[in-house]
């Protein structure tokens, strides 16, 4: 070994402390840099609903990214350049009020802000010894989620970064509450609908539960799963020696926006003793306001929950939301003791989300959401999630207006599938391009699905940009569109 020679290694020393101080850029480069973020988001929210919904990659946008250099430092404007050019240009612009498509995303400016300052101060938002305040403003969070829709004091849950981590984090809780062995894992039954969100699925398998017998409960002309299916199901099944252990229901179904019927499907989890989860990640927000919450109506009777802030209320994507009625299978799932955590130790009044989730070190989400709550109240939340619903329903009677098309179920929540049904040619082929012309044309951007076996359009309202006027938009441009294409079949 050599030896250590002081000098040697003071010299050193001051060397790699100049070039890693970089890391720290003094006031006038964070001045500079800031200002410079801040122009970049000015430009991009002055043009955001005229932007095109949707540009093709090319091969160009790639340049950039091809065989990494991370070498060679460039500028704030080089950089700022290659995210305008390559990063928020092709694809998808999810934060256009115009976008109709998937379940739309979020954005609110106060997250960004919130998110800034999140990063800056960098608070350890995993346990609450470190951070008593980060963990306390999360904790509530969560507890006005629960308060929202209507579950007791006992429950308890955390903030993920979205819904399929969320729906993941209650299934291990419900796997482990009823104490299952792997050796069972193949007479597990689970209960679920062919409109289950298809993170479910894949939850379970990452759950170690992928052999488990999935029993695909029929739907009611709406896609809403039948009580009396479901509670036929289960006692068959308990005749035959299996094992009845979850039934999952939907509050806002992906493709067609719809409630299960919630009330009856927890009487008959109660009866049977099954765990319910409802997979909320859409719609569950929509408790907020009168009408979602009538619609919402039993929400409270799960075990689990699930709910996404970055759907329901607006924010930027990587924030989702699980609940579960008992802390007390959260805890028994996810706490662990290891001794370089000793002095971490949480006091029982508060507790900390790594005990209760899959996360250690973790994003201090909770600013994001808190911030814009404590700013604006939950008032304009409440009003955008009503509009969205009133949206969903003035699309639904403006689009059956247009010629030969086709509605799917008067809309639960705020999504509404349709189709057009031309007098000759093939009626899926027809929509298939009509979506896809759209797409190209870019001032709006719808997105589809298989129903019944029927290609379908669906129009998702909940862009928190989305108005009437952009209603408006759409239905003008699926006239003149569908008008075209008919003359050209
Ligand atoms: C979006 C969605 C999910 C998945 O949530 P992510 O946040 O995308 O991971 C799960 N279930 C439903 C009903 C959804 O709409």
């Amino acid at each position: 070994m050599e030896k250590f020679d002081l000098p040697q290694v003071a010299a050193r020393l001051a060397e790699l402390e100049k070039e890693s101080c970089l890391l720290e850029p003094d006031v006038q480069l964070r001045e500079k840099i800031l200002k410079r973020a801040e122009r970049y988001a000015d430009e991009f929210l002055q043009k955001i609903q005229s932007l095109p919904m949707y540009v093709e990659d090319k091969k160009e946008n790639a340049v950039a990214f091809r065989s990494p250099d991370f070498d060679s430092p460039i500028d704030i404007d080089d950089a700022l350049n290659i995210l305008k050019e390559d990063v928020d240009r092709p694809g998808l612009n999810p934060a256009s009020g115009k976008h109709l498509g998937y379940i739309p995303g979020g954005g609110i400016y106060y997250s960004a802000i919130a998110d800034y300052l999140a990063a800056v101060a960098n608070r350890y938002a995993g346990v609450f010894f470190a951070s008593p305040g980060a963990v306390r403003m999360e904790n509530a969070l969560l507890r006005w989620m629960a308060d929202i829709v209507g579950y007791p004091e006992t429950a308890a849950g955390s903030l993920t970064s979205g819904g399929s981590i969320a729906n993941l984090t209650a299934i291990v809780a419900a796997r482990d509450s009823h104490e299952i062995p792997a050796k069972d894992f193949s007479r597990v039954v689970v209960y679920l609908t062919s409109q289950v969100h298809h993170s479910i699925e894949k939850a379970l398998r990452v759950a170690g539960l992928g052999e488990c017998i999935k029993r695909n409960v029929s739907c009611d002309e709406r896609f809403r799963m039948k009580p009396d299916a479901l509670e036929a199901s289960i006692v068959s099944d308990k005749e035959s020696g299996l094992r009845p252990w979850l039934v999952v229901a939907s509050a806002g179904s992906t493709d067609a926006g719809v409630v299960d019927p919630l009330v009856e499907i927890g009487d008959i989890a109660h009866k049977h003793k099954i765990w319910y989860h409802i997979d909320g990640a859409y719609g569950a927000f929509f408790a907020l306001c009168k009408e979602g919450k009538e619609i919402l109506r039993g929400i409270e009777k799960s075990d689990s929950l699930v709910m996404d802030p970055h759907k329901g209320l607006f924010l930027p994507y990587g924030s989702g939301a699980v609940l579960v009625k008992d802390r007390a299978h959260l805890l028994r799932s996810f706490s662990h003791y290891a001794n370089y955590m000793q002095d971490a130790l949480t006091p029982l009044d508060e507790i900390s989300p790594a005990d209760i989730s899959i996360e250690l070190s973790k994003h201090f989400r909770g600013l994001r959401l808190w911030l814009p709550l404590k700013l604006l109240g939950v008032a304009p939340f409440r009003a955008a999630l009503e509009e969205k619903l009133l949206l969903a329903r003035y699309f639904f009677e403006k689009v059956q207006a247009l010629p030969n098309v086709e509605v799917g179920p008067l809309p639960d929540l705020s999504v509404v599938t349709f189709r057009f049904v031309p007098a000759r040619g093939n009626a899926d082929e027809f929509n298939k391009q009509l979506v896809n012309e759209i797409r190209r044309d870019g001032r709006v951007f719808f997105s589809s699905t298989m129903l019944d076996g029927k290609f379908v359009l669906r129009c998702a309202v909940l862009a928190f940009r989305a108005h009437r006027q952009v209603i408006d938009e759409a239905i003008e441009i699926l006239r003149k569109k569908s008008e075209i294409l008919m003359r050209s079949t």
